[in-house]
């Protein structure tokens, strides 16, 4: 008989592990078996992470030596690929090869971070040109916010932690992060991954338990001086509105739409679609949720849609020919069975899918769709596609700009006029032409509007939220 030793994380408070009375399951998401075990905060051991993130602030931490730790750390990250991978397979229930994706990607966005911690600068100000002023010089100086509370979300539990972490390190501030209590594991390595680079003790401290909880006491704490999130609209405003006159970050959720005009590449278009419909079983903010497709390309575009989706792999994401594992949770596959079924009463065809087994659901396609079922109109985050067709250009951008949401939306068309008129008046943080609305390189400037959130990520775009510009004026 084989026994599997379960690891468990203590927190990490202070660059040293910390055991607590309470520990918790982190599940394998394929076997819904315990695979981890992380610790259970209690006030007092966040209240400490903050005190000593606060008392870290008074000690050096250069700008070259912010760049030296987070490089080391993005190189430590590419050489534990493997091992990391794994852990995101498991604890996310994420494909082995996408796994990978996020680990490269993890370190790109530390890497970014290292460069940028070299070029945060202030700038003159002409005060001088003022009447009266002829005397006075003056420049601003981009100083540290201090301690800021990171609160992130499961399904890209790596990737989005270093979006957290490497602008605030870079910056020169320090972080108490909380991630997701379904996908933990990684964080606590990442955490021991810069400690091994170098970052002095006290800059970055990962607390785990409930989730409103921890929230609730790190918002009372009057010592954090900035909340950056990542997660659900509810919990964002929830978060907004307890933060008081602190700075907040909120990068939220979104139903991304994707237009396929009829002079498209449809070979290009269905392929995007496909892949960037259904990544980490549809869980990913900027998912393609809605497509709408020109009318005399409709039939055509559902037609090769469905063939490439239909030959995607659903299974064990240790597997590597897995394309898509299970869903985060049992509950969660079960409410997106329920709103495609919904849908279908509502008068919706299912294209293909529409089938469920334990957490795993089905890659799914619909048509006959109309804008208010809740497949189309809340964020479904789930592996389930809509496909509506559109006669006029104005129509289609009303359609895309009907949602209370904006964060990315994808464009596919040759005629350059109605991509510069679609980039100025569809309502979002980010419009891709000739490809779906999930794509993302590390260092663009990301972020929503609407219900999608409010500040950009993107290292430099980070560092500028986690900053505070203070003028300095010389009399002379
Ligand atoms: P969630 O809002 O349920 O949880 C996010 C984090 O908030 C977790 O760490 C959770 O423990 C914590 N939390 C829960 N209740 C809290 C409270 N009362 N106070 C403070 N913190 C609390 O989100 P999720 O299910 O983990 O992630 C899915 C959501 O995240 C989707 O809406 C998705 O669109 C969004 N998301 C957005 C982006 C983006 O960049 N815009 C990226 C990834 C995910």
């Amino acid at each position: 008989m084989t026994t599997t030793t379960i690891t468990t994380h203590g927190l990490y408070i202070n660059g040293q592990t910390v055991e607590t009375k309470e520990t918790m399951a982190v599940t394998n998401k394929y076997t819904q078996e315990a695979a981890y075990h992380v610790a259970v905060a209690e006030q007092a051991h966040v209240k400490e992470a903050v005190q000593v993130a606060k008392n870290s602030l008074k000690e050096d931490f250069t700008p070259y030596q912010r760049y030296q730790v987070l490089l080391k750390a993005a190189q430590l990250l590419v050489a534990k690929k493997e091992e990391f991978a794994k852990v995101l397979a498991t604890e996310v229930g994420k494909p082995i090869r996408e796994s990978r994706g996020e680990v490269e990607r993890a370190a790109q966005t530390l890497e970014i971070s290292a460069e940028e911690a070299k070029r945060i600068h202030g700038e003159g100000v002409p005060v001088e040109a003022a009447p009266g002023s002829e005397n006075r010089m003056a420049f601003t100086l981009k100083v540290p916010v201090g301690v800021i509370a990171a609160i992130t979300p499961f399904n890209v539990p790596l990737n989005l932690v270093c979006h957290k972490i490497g602008p605030a390190l870079a910056a020169g501030n320090s972080v108490v992060l909380k991630p997701a209590e379904v996908t933990p594991v990684c964080a606590y390595m990442l955490a021991e991954v810069l400690t091994e680079a170098g970052l002095p003790k006290g800059r970055l401290h990962v607390v785990t338990g409930d989730g409103p909880s921890i929230g609730d006491w790190l918002l009372e704490n009057g010592d954090v001086n900035m909340f950056t999130f990542t997660g659900s609209p509810r919990v964002g405003e929830l978060i907004r509105q307890k933060a008081g006159l602190r700075k907040v970050a909120l990068e939220l959720g979104n139903n991304s739409a994707t237009v396929v005009h009829s002079d498209a590449d449809l070979e290009l278009a269905s392929s995007m679609v496909a892949q960037k419909s259904f990544n980490n079983a549809g869980q990913v903010c900027i998912s393609v949720q809605r497509v709408y497709v020109q009318e005399d390309v409709y039939e055509t575009f559902v037609q090769k849609l469905k063939e490439k989706t239909e030959k995607f792999v659903v299974g064990n994401p240790l597997e590597e020919t897995t394309d898509i594992g299970p869903m985060i949770r049992l509950s969660e596959a079960e409410r997106v069975e329920a709103w495609v079924n919904e849908a279908v009463e509502q008068g919706a065809t299912v294209v293909t899918g529409a089938k469920r087994d334990g957490a795993f659901y089905y890659p799914t396609i619909l048509t006959d769709v109309h804008d208010d079922m809740k497949v189309c109109r809340q964020e479904l985050f789930g592996p389930v596609v809509s496909v509506a067709p559109y006669t006029e250009k104005e129509e289609v951008i009303a359609k895309v700009n009907d949602s209370d949401y904006g964060l990315q939306a994808g464009l596919f068309t040759k005629d350059l006029g109605f991509a510069m008129k679609a980039a100025k008046e569809i309502e979002v943080g980010g419009l891709i032409v000739n490809d779906a609305s999930a794509y993302r390189v590390d260092s663009m400037p990301y972020g929503g509007v609407k219900r999608s959130g409010t500040g950009k990520e993107g290292p430099r775009y980070a560092i500028e939220e986690m900053t505070e510009e203070r003028i300095v004026v010389f009399n002379l």
